[in-house]
């Protein structure tokens, strides 16, 4: 079984564990059904803070319940609106850690996708709110209609992020097939 490079998503919560401290406010812009929303909320410990975003209602109170379950709901704070908003809900506080996980939930409405435009939107305003060393990391996937157009999208515009202020990494799985998952990762310098 694989230890290190399993996929973008495992890659993505080991790049979470290693930089996320307790106390650190993160967010986490497509909750779904909360698998990273959970690890989120287990990584920044009692005095950290989670802001969750998600469209889809069914999915945030699916996440809701689970984090109760775990004692875990009153770090996080879940927001139903597009991640295209975020500027209405946080200002200055300076997140460590933001984290996209595009294209639609597996056991949900396969029509309700991540767009371009809404996606590009999000991904400025995290990377206008991102503290000094902070860390934004986006799974973009191109199997379904649309997806490959909005990766396209989303790798001009970090390629032409201005390197003295972002350090920008490309994470592709080049030997699988069926369209594996790209993990994007960018690093804030000041
Ligand atoms: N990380 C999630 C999990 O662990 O279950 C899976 C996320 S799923 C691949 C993508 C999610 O993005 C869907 O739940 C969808 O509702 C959400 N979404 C679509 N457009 C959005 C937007 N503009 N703002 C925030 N979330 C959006």
């Amino acid at each position: 079984d694989y230890k290190y490079f399993k996929n973008a998503v495992e890659l993505a919560k080991k790049i979470m564990k290693e930089t996320i401290w307790p106390g650190d406010i993160v967010l986490d812009c497509t909750v779904g059904k909360g698998n990273d929303t959970l690890l989120l909320a287990e990584l920044v410990g009692p005095l950290g803070k989670i802001y969750g975003f998600d469209v889809q209602i069914d999915a945030l109170d699916h996440t809701k319940k689970r984090l109760k379950e775990k004692g875990l709901a009153n770090r996080v704070r879940l927001i139903h609106d597009g991640h295209e908003n975020i500027s209405n809900y946080i200002k200055d506080e300076k997140i460590k850690l933001v984290v996209f996980n595009l294209g639609y939930l597996p056991t949900g409405d396969h029509n309700i996708v991540t767009k371009p435009e809404t996606t590009i939107q999000g991904i400025k305003t995290s990377l206008e709110l991102l503290d000094q060393n902070g860390v934004l990391l986006v799974t973009s996937y191109t199997g379904h209609i649309g997806g490959l157009e909005e990766k396209k999208i989303i790798e001009k515009f970090l390629y032409e992020l201005n390197q003295k202020k972002y350090s920008v990494l490309k994470f592709q799985f080049i030997n699988q097939i069926n369209n594996p998952p790209i993990l994007y990762g960018v690093e804030k310098l000041n």
